[in-house]
């Protein structure tokens, strides 16, 4: 768990080829076999889907099916083809949050254009109380990973009542698509619940993560009912559970589609991406 082999980039866009080609058929069945084995025994590995800035800039097509991602991990979160949704994936099943407030299974061939998953251990444990708002748990969660280790990755499972619970999810997007803000801008959706129990979903990137996702945390909910969710914008509870997966690896899957290599992905859309992950402008 604290062997620290960090895949970056490079290494990571070796083994995308062999690890998230669904659309290329020229693969051979023992690449094939090679990948799953990678997936099955590597169970300590932040799994990602494309790029945030690549989702922020407009790119919704799918890269991968949902049936291929759920090789790589049984907890995540992401979107699907033409951001159709937020993505909760929990205990191995993908749960879609649709911009009407539903949720539903994503079907296994529904495809997604962005997401971040692994295979959860739960390393550290810990309750949690008194939280007022998201920066409160920001804070809080912060402080249990800066004790292991700012600069890995971690998949956190928190669980409890929420007094408050506010997300978002939007209605799905049509070529040719906008910039995710613009979207968001006429077709985000939020639902406020009250007293609700459920999981909060949460990935910690570190600071260097900047070009590639957003440095800090990024949270989505599932109801235990599994009836509401999405994209988590403020909250506050009493108590809750929290369970960490410190996570010291990192592999990247990108697509040779001719408008994904056409983007500009080193361009700095780190205000853009703050103001569709938060209700901040
Ligand atoms: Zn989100």
């Amino acid at each position: 768990m604290k062997r620290l082999s960090a895949i970056i980039l490079a290494a990571a866009l070796l083994l995308s080829f062999a690890s998230c080609s669904s659309q290329q058929d020229t693969k051979s069945e023992s690449a094939d076999k090679a990948a799953k084995q990678t997936a099955e025994t590597n169970r300590e590995t932040i799994y990602q889907v494309a790029l945030l800035q690549s989702i922020t800039q407009g790119y919704y097509d799918g890269i991968i099916k949902v049936s291929e991602l759920k090789e790589h991990g049984d907890i995540g979160i992401g979107t699907f083809e033409g951001v159709n949704g937020e993505m909760i994936v929990l205990d191995g099943t993908v749960y879609q949050a649709l911009g009407d407030g539903s949720v539903q299974v994503a079907a296994d061939d529904e495809t997604v254009p962005f997401s971040n998953v692994t295979f959860f251990d739960s390393d550290v444990k810990e309750d949690i109380g008194n939280i007022k708002d998201i920066n409160a748990l920001k804070d809080a969660l912060t402080k249990t990973v800066e004790k292991n280790g700012k600069n890995m990755f971690a998949f956190v499972k928190l669980s409890g009542e929420f007094s408050k619970m506010n997300v978002r999810s939007e209605i799905k997007q049509e070529k040719p698509y906008k910039s995710l803000d613009k979207a968001l801008a006429t077709d985000q959706r939020e639902f406020n619940y009250d007293n609700v129990k459920g999981t909060v979903v949460a990935l910690y990137c570190p600071d260097y993560m900047g070009g590639l996702n957003t440095p800090g945390w990024h949270f989505h909910f599932i109801s235990d009912d599994k009836k509401k969710g999405g994209h988590i914008l403020e909250l506050a509870f009493d108590s809750a559970q929290v369970e960490y997966d410190i996570t010291p690896e990192f592999d990247m899957c990108l697509t040779d589609n001719e408008d994904f290599q056409k983007m500009e992905l080193s361009k700095d859309v780190s205000s853009a991406i703050k103001k569709v992950e938060t209700n901040d402008d």
